[in-house]
């Protein structure tokens, strides 16, 4: 029977609708019972990431929310001296990866009996949430800053979800919605474990669009960490079953304005300290000032032997750039890996006759505002 646990204080809980964190206040993780990845069955299985479903923590197939969501392309990025690769996980019906965690939270939320979901988010997440909701049946409010682009909000409310915009700051949007998962289901792509069992999925298609087989380096873009921490949980478990034979290197980037986790890897804390974001960047999806699974960030930088750099405002518009050149259009949070290669490689983390992955997290299409203001 499948659980939630707590790493802090050690503390188990049964899954219920309203729990979204420890008593200590710490965010839960899953216990989870045994899983398996049956390879010659997975071959001949539709191309979704419920591919992989004795990996997936959903038990009643009748109750899946699905919208055909996952193996999303991986192709080669033409560097001339590096074997890199892109997986364009912006080939999403949302037009981001978080309809991997949406997928997979919905479907459990079906499975508990819930009519009624809250979530907080200033754009992807909410998009996601707001589509599998809708596909589901359920009631969703999502809680947004009243500063929102006009686009995010709209493609949130076309999906029928309410809106709810806060006045003021990010955390000032999650302290309003904290009122709320008091009493109605918090289907928070940060807090509940359950969404991250849906980004490790990424893990799963990587290794087996090599042939399963970890590469050597995987680099994404890190805000609260739901794409890396998905990558750490699903290598990990591909690892455990001895599908693969070693963990890749699981590289994060963030933006200069706001990098509380570089920070602590370039100085080498055991600790993520709250890091004030200094200006307004282009990469506003990974602009967390203090992520809530800090601890599990830490350790999978460890035990990945990882590592962590931090990327500006022209780096990150050059990174557009060169990608759109190659026919790839995406949104500014996703372009920071492209400098952050090249600065992997400087700093002789990723050599030659490395097999190195990028995750392109977001569509440009859901940008469109920014990327018509880059040049001015
Ligand atoms: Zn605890």
């Amino acid at each position: 029977m499948i659980k939630y646990i707590c790493n802090q204080c050690s503390t188990t809980y049964p899954i219920d609708a309203i729990r979204y964190r420890c008593d200590c206040g710490q965010p839960l993780e899953l216990q989870k019972s045994e899983i398996g990845f049956p390879i010659d069955q997975i071959a001949r299985r539709s191309n979704t990431l419920w591919r992989y479903r004795e990996a997936l923590p959903i038990t009643d197939e009748a109750l899946i929310i699905s919208l055909g969501e996952g193996m999303t392309p991986l192709v080669p990025f033409e560097h001339p001296t590096h074997d890199h690769r892109l997986k364009l996980d912006f080939v999403f019906p949302t037009g981001s990866y978080k309809d991997r965690g949406a997928a997979i939270l919905l479907s459990k939320v079906r499975e508990l009996g819930v009519r009624e979901v809250v979530e907080d988010s200033s754009g992807n997440a909410g998009a996601a949430i707001a589509a599998y909701s809708a596909r589901a049946g359920l009631d969703c409010t999502i809680y947004c800053p009243a500063s929102t682009s006009k686009g995010k909000l709209t493609q949130i409310s076309m999906y029928g979800a309410k809106l709810k915009l806060i006045e003021g700051n990010r955390a000032a949007t999650t302290q309003a919605v904290l009122q709320t998962a008091e009493s109605i289901y918090y289907a928070s792509h940060n807090w509940n474990p359950f969404f991250l069992e849906g980004t490790k999925t990424v893990a799963f298609e990587v290794a087996e669009q090599l042939g399963w087989k970890a590469p050597d380096h995987v680099i994404c873009p890190v805000g609260f960490g739901s794409i890396y921490l998905g990558l750490y949980i699903g290598f990990r478990e591909l690892h455990a079953q001895q599908v693969i034979t070693k963990l890749p290197r699981l590289l994060g980037v963030q933006s200069a304005a706001c990098p509380p986790i570089y920070t602590a890897y370039a100085e080498k804390q055991s600790q993520i300290e709250r890091s004030p974001q200094t200006y307004e960047t282009l990469a506003e999806g990974i602009t967390s000032e203090l992520p809530i699974r800090a601890e599990a960030i830490i350790n999978a930088i460890r035990e990945t032997n990882g590592a962590f750099t931090i990327v500006d405002e022209e780096e990150i518009k050059a990174g557009i750039k060169i990608l759109a050149a190659k026919g790839i259009y995406i949104e500014p949070t996703s372009a920071v890996i492209v400098k952050a290669f090249d600065k992997f490689v400087a700093g002789g983390i990723i050599r030659e006759g490395d097999l190195t992955v990028s995750i392109l997290t977001g569509s440009g299409l859901k940008a469109t505002d920014k990327l018509m203001k880059l040049d001015t």
